[in-house]
């Protein structure tokens, strides 16, 4: 495994911006960061409130000195360093609102980024961080997870392979059921911000997970959307953003989809499954379950697929993303790095002087995060419209 970075020959140094006490994904990026042993968490801004991200910092190992208050302090004292000691990328993994603003300084101060979802607060921002992203040249990734299952990897890649025939038919669901009970009004600091519309944005679950399922639907079938008709509800009285919802995807070749996102559903955890109706076959998936992939052929016995760096079905996508022989389980930790992984090779080339993709990434990329912006705006336009059909079709939606 690599552990010096090719050419650049040393670890690249990352800063983590949110990940505080109390937060959540904040440990998740810094435990993925470092899984390949190809960078050091150094320095960070670690929580909303300056004095609890100094606070935070030892559970981190980082040194009092590279413990900031805040991202523009950061920003200032990280170029204040010398190149060899200067942090290399910024995780951004604070509420949505703060996307933007963060990832905006810190591309315009030259540092890559490694940014959570949503993307931004709305479509307005995505599209303006888009021209931000270009014009600095930086490395930009967003952490669409699921994207990095190996058995993810496996299904796009026998979709552009053929193996699937046409695509015709997608479902994707993201069940949860932790918000059954109105826990944002008894403190719960993750519940809290994702049901404030000042905080979360347009969406509630729409945003928070839904955007998650679409995100899955066209990073695996590589489907280019066309139009959405989208019904959300607030099942929770007074709560002011959605907490289920459906959605109608019609695809360019006259394929459907659907996306469903549910928060308020009793003993779902974080049951998201993905299923796919080609010509020639038809797959399905469940994230709870990521090591098993289903492949089903009318007449014949039903494959399930494991994941497998080693057998011969296993193609170079799947083999990839994988870390560890078969039988031993891989999740969310490897593949949340593997969404760190391939962006680690286009900053190694950007400090070593190499062009790198910016388009066609195996990660999630800026342009998808516009992508997802753009579902939860129409979404949301949508279900205002009483299941209006809206256009789909940005720009930025990649094939
Ligand atoms: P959280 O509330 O648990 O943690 C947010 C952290 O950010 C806190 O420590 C807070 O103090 C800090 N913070 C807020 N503003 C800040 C600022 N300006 N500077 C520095 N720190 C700041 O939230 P969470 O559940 O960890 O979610 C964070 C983000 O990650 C959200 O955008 C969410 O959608 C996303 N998320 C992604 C996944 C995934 O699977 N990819 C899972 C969970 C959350």
């Amino acid at each position: 495994m690599e552990t010096t970075n090719g050419a650049l020959n040393r670890k690249l140094r990352m800063a983590l911006v949110g990940g505080g006490q109390g937060s959540f994904i904040g440990r998740v990026h810094a435990t993925a960061a470092i899984l390949d042993n190809r960078a050091e968490l150094v320095a960070g801004a670690l929580s909303s409130d300056p004095e609890r991200s100094k606070a935070s910092a030892p559970a981190y190992d980082i040194k009092p000195d590279r413990a900031y208050g805040s991202v523009d302090e950061l920003i200032e004292k990280e170029l204040a360093l010398s190149e060899t000691e200067r942090i290399d990328f910024v995780s951004i993994a604070t509420p949505n609102h703060t996307h933007f603003p963060l990832a905006k300084a810190v591309l315009e101060a030259g540092f890559n980024v490694i940014c959570d979802k949503p993307m931004t607060f709305d479509l307005a921002q995505s599209e303006e961080l888009v021209k931000i992203v270009e014009s600095s040249g930086a490395v930009f990734a967003l952490t669409h997870n699921y994207t990095g299952y190996p058995l993810i990897r496996q299904i796009r890649q026998m979709i552009q392979d053929g193996e699937l025939g046409e695509i015709q038919a997608v479902r994707a669901r993201y069940l949860q059921g932790w918000l059954r009970t109105r826990l944002e009004n008894e403190g719960q600091k993750q519940a809290s911000w994702r049901s404030d519309p000042a905080k979360s944005g347009a969406a509630g679950g729409f945003g928070d997970i839904g955007t998650h399922a679409y995100n899955l639907i066209r990073y695996s079938t590589g489907l280019i959307p066309d139009s959405i008709s989208c019904n959300l509800k607030i099942f929770e009285e007074g709560r002011a953003l959605d907490d289920y919802g459906h959605a109608v995807i019609r695809f360019a070749n006259g394929a459907l989809g659907t996306v469903t996102a549910s928060q308020i559903s009793h003993g779902r955890e974080n049951d998201l499954s993905l299923e796919i109706d080609g010509t020639k076959g038809a797959i399905s998936w469940r994230q709870e379950e990521p090591n098993k992939m289903t492949f089903r052929r009318n007449g014949e016995p039903h494959a399930i697929y494991t994941r497998d760096p080693n057998a011969p079905f296993t193609n170079e996508m799947g083999q990839a993303a994988s870390r560890l022989p078969a039988g031993h389980p891989e999740a969310f930790f490897e593949a949340f790095a593997n969404v760190y992984r391939f962006a680690y090779d286009a900053m190694v080339k950007r400090a070593t002087g190499e062009a790198f993709e910016t388009r066609n990434t195996i990660y999630p990329n800026v342009y998808d995060g516009v992508d997802g912006m753009n579902f939860i705006q129409q979404s949301v336009e949508s279900s205002k419209q009483n299941a209006a059909w809206l256009p789909l079709n940005h720009d930025c939606a990649r094939s």
